[in-house]
């Protein structure tokens, strides 16, 4: 069994979907189970207008809601024109966009949304484009069954970035997937979706349909996890940033989880986790060029000193001076338990006698956390800083590359640097808007060197 994640570009319009379909069938005898993203950008347009609805912009959010209703039917005409599969689905989105539209109502009345009423928006796309998915393959004569992924994809409830519930995923999966791939069944689901106990609508979180991927895959323990999307694979860098970044065939678990958790968008940060709890390969691979080489992911890769560059933007940086503090014990667990009470985790530590500074990627919390540091000491905070990370299993191994990254850097402040003891990962804190330039330079001297 194998698990194939298609993300939203891999099933933008009916074409791409037709593609989708095309590279499942050529692996119908692995078992497939088909995770899908929503069209592309619709999660986008979905959140966008019911803020806009809650924001009293109630026109603007209906005139959203008609354009995504109208691109899901033009996308079914476009695949099952003149079959009463058409119809059917026809009549089941319409249905879905009358509800939504009443939901806009409903928030342009209140004035405000909930994260619960979030989830329930942004799950409509994927709820949608797996039905479309499924009906592809069985208007091209496969069988392919929709599961709806709230029946599988167990969470708790925090709303907009729920938690997987792992045993209750386990026990899900061999209820609703497992009989149907015993009887050659296709099972098409969305990704990023889930429910809490009450069948109550989740989400992931941004981005979250790799992570669907990987725990369905680990759920029943499949032999591969193939994440399909819009690049030929892992690449040195984000190509949007570094055009000539170039395909790395082999990384390990390690590597590619910190190179997610440091921007690299390709695959959502929690992805990798499950697989190596299970030692399942996860594959990135390009959908518009199926027979391409793809990335795999695995335990063992060739150790490098530097595998790939990657840039996260917008971090906050706080700062947390004190004069009565480190040595004393127990007094960074005090510190760190601050950020717990507010599920707001950190990504970049570094410590000194009188001092702990940390980066958050997600300040929604902030103001309580500060609320809170402020009893152990003064606070200062930096809105607009960035990180850059410089990723190999062997940086640390007496190479270079830890003094090639300052010299390339060159004029770019630095205002924290932390490397890890077993060093797979070299962080760097900088200022928001050098992130681009501090990629480019470190790319440069670590890949486009005539060597
Ligand atoms: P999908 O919709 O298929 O999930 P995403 O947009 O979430 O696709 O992720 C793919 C994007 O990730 C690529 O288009 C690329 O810009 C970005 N990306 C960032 N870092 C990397 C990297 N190191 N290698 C490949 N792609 C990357
Ligand atoms: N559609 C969701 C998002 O845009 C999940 C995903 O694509 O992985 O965040
Ligand atoms: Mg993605």
């Amino acid at each position: 069994m194998i698990v194939a994640k298609f993300g939203g570009t891999s099933v933008a319009d009916a074409a791409a979907i037709s593609n989708v379909v095309d590279v499942i069938v050529g692996k119908q005898a692995s078992g497939p189970v088909v995770v899908v993203s929503a069209l592309g950008g619709a999660t986008n347009v979905l959140l966008d207008l019911a803020h806009k609805a809650a924001g009293g912009e109630l026109l603007a959010a209906l005139q959203l809601v008609e354009q995504l209703r109208d691109r899901h039917l033009r996308e079914v005409h476009a695949l099952l024109a003149g079959t009463a599969e058409a119809d059917e689905l026809a009549l089941e989105i319409s249905t879905s966009f009358d509800e939504l539209a009443h939901l806009a109502e409903a928030f342009r009345t209140l004035g405000y949304l909930t994260p619960r009423s979030l989830d329930t928006v942004a799950a409509l796309g994927e709820l949608l484009s797996s039905q479309i998915v499924a009906a592809a393959f069985r208007h091209r004569g496969y069988p392919a069954v929709w599961v709806d992924a709230r029946d599988v994809m167990k969470t708790n409830d925090f709303f907009t970035r729920a938690e997987p519930d792992v045993e209750a995923i386990a026990l899900a999966s061999q209820e609703y997937l497992l009989p149907l791939l015993q009887q050659g069944k296709i099972p098409v689901m969305g990704g990023f979706v889930g429910s809490a106990p009450g069948r109550v609508t989740t989400t992931l979180g941004r981005g979250g349909s790799d992570y669907t991927a990987s725990l369905i895959g680990a759920a029943i323990e499949a032999t591969a996890i193939e994440i399909w999307t819009d690049v030929d694979g892992m690449l040195t860098a984000d190509p949007r940033v570094i055009p000539g970044a170039q395909l790395i065939e082999r990384i390990s678990f390690d590597e590619a989880a910190e190179l997610a958790a440091f921007g690299a968008k390709v695959l959502h940060p929690a992805t990798i986790a499950p697989a190596v709890q299970r030692g399942i390969p996860v594959f990135v691979f390009n959908s518009r060029k199926p027979d391409g080489k793809g990335t795999m992911i695995a335990f063992d890769a060739p150790r490098l000193p530097v595998r790939a560059i990657a840039g996260k933007r917008s971090t906050t940086l706080v700062k947390l001076r004190s004069s009565r503090m480190l040595l004393a014990p127990g007094f960074l667990r005090r510190v760190f338990e601050v950020f717990e009470t507010h599920r707001t985790s950190v990504d970049v530590v570094t410590t000194s006698e009188v001092s702990v500074s940390v980066t958050l990627d997600d300040a929604t919390n902030l103001g309580a956390i500060l609320q809170d540091l402020a009893a152990f000491g003064d606070v200062a905070v930096e809105r607009r800083s960035g990180i850059v990370a410089i990723v190999g299993a062997g940086i640390a191994d007496g190479s270079r590359a830890i003094a090639d990254a300052f010299v390339a850097l060159g004029p770019i402040p630095v205002y924290m640097a932390s490397l890890s003891a077993t060093g797979i990962n070299f962080t760097l804190v900088i200022d928001d808007e050098q992130v681009v330039p501090a990629m480019q330079r470190l790319h440069a001297a670590f890949f486009e060197q005539a060597s």
